[in-house]
């Protein structure tokens, strides 16, 4: 989650653990984030893999390596990256790895984008996320703290060479053969990389357990998508696909995909009747039904985030009947619509 990072908070230490038979998770510190984010080495008969390439903080190849050290492995051992999704705590060293080891990276073709252009790339994100929140009426210092973030994400080295997967291709990574399956919503580049037979899959931040609810952000990759309607179709997939072990970008292996699915559907469930309690026959902007769903402004740390949820409930509720939408596409207003007391159905979850 790039959105819930609060650069003043503390960063927990390194944790190196086994997660999975070859597989070992490297929880990079973060500040603000309890359970850093998730570098998992993967080791066995094919290419020495990371799944992902950690925030681009200062210290933070030093803490891969260490990390690296503690499970018996080097930075130059590794002969592959695979990445689950765009957000820059999940890319961040890939081409610093690349270019110090030779490994090739390796991601879906909207990913490998921003890795060979990622000062363009982000750049374009923080002007999305600029119209996105005067769209929805909220202030502009929801945005302190993405345009802070820029600096850092425009210096990232550029990748020069990235192999791109579509969904469907095999990956073979250590012991496990890898099968990449899009799965949008948390972000538009959400891929989860599944060994079936393994009865393993590496999920990025598609589902995590530490935070209530995943948050479902908007992007400059999908600007006219509905993220929401995305991320409850993909988890519904995830839970068909029945694999009993998700390693998460985020905190410890999920051995319960189906209850923590189905605490997440419930969660939306709520959330969505706490929007549409929101909603009054006058319309009003995101931001607007937003301090009546929060009681209050949300912190500055959660603002965007909060307000991408909201918008995510908001649209569910459009898809039902029982929202409206009015206003312009610069200025978007939600009032009650004409199914607003009709029972929930599914599409509500
Ligand atoms: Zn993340």
């Amino acid at each position: 989650m790039s959105a819930g990072a609060d650069p003043g908070g503390e960063a927990a230490p390194l944790v190196v653990e086994d997660a999975a038979p070859g597989v070992v998770r490297i929880a990079l510190p973060v500040p603000g984030l309890p359970d850093g984010v998730n570098v998992h080495l993967v080791r066995g008969d094919g290419p020495t893999t990371l799944v992902d390439a950690g925030m681009p903080l200062p210290g933070a190849l030093e803490a891969l390596r260490a990390g690296l050290a503690a499970a018996g492995a080097a930075l130059d051992d590794v002969q592959r990256v695979v990445l689950t999704h765009h957000h820059a705590d999940h890319i961040g060293l890939a081409a610093a790895i690349a270019a110090r080891t030779g490994a090739e990276l390796v991601a879906l073709a909207p990913v490998a984008a921003v890795l060979r252009d990622p000062g363009t790339a982000f750049g374009r994100e923080v002007a999305w996320a600029g119209g996105h929140v005067a769209r929805h009426g909220a202030p502009d210092e929801v945005l302190e703290r993405t345009r802070a973030s820029l600096p850092v994400l425009a210096a990232l080295p550029a990748a020069s060479a990235v192999t791109e997967i579509a969904d469907g291709d095999v990956v073979a990574a250590g012991g496990l053969r890898l099968t990449a399956r899009h799965r949008p919503g948390h972000s538009p580049t959400d891929t989860l990389l599944t060994d079936a037979a393994a009865g393993v899959a590496f999920v990025g931040d598609h589902l995590f357990r530490a935070a209530p609810l995943t948050p479902v952000l908007g992007s400059m990759l999908a600007p006219g998508a509905r993220p929401a309607r995305a991320y409850l179709d993909a988890l519904d997939a995830t839970l068909h696909d029945g694999v009993p072990l998700l390693l998460p970008g985020h905190g410890p292996p999920i051995a319960d995909p189906a209850a923590l699915v189905a605490d997440r559907l419930g969660a939306y469930r709520r959330r969505t009747e706490r929007a549409l309690a929101a909603l009054t026959d006058a319309p009003a902007s995101t931001w607007q039904v937003g301090l009546g769903a929060w009681r209050g402004a949300p912190g500055r740390a959660l603002a965007l985030t909060r307000l991408a949820a909201l918008l995510a409930s908001l649209e569910l509720l459009e898809d039902e009947g029982r929202a409206v939408r009015s206003g312009t596409d610069d200025a978007v207003l939600w009032a009650r619509g004409p199914r607003a007391d009709a029972p929930l159905g599914d599409a509500g979850a």
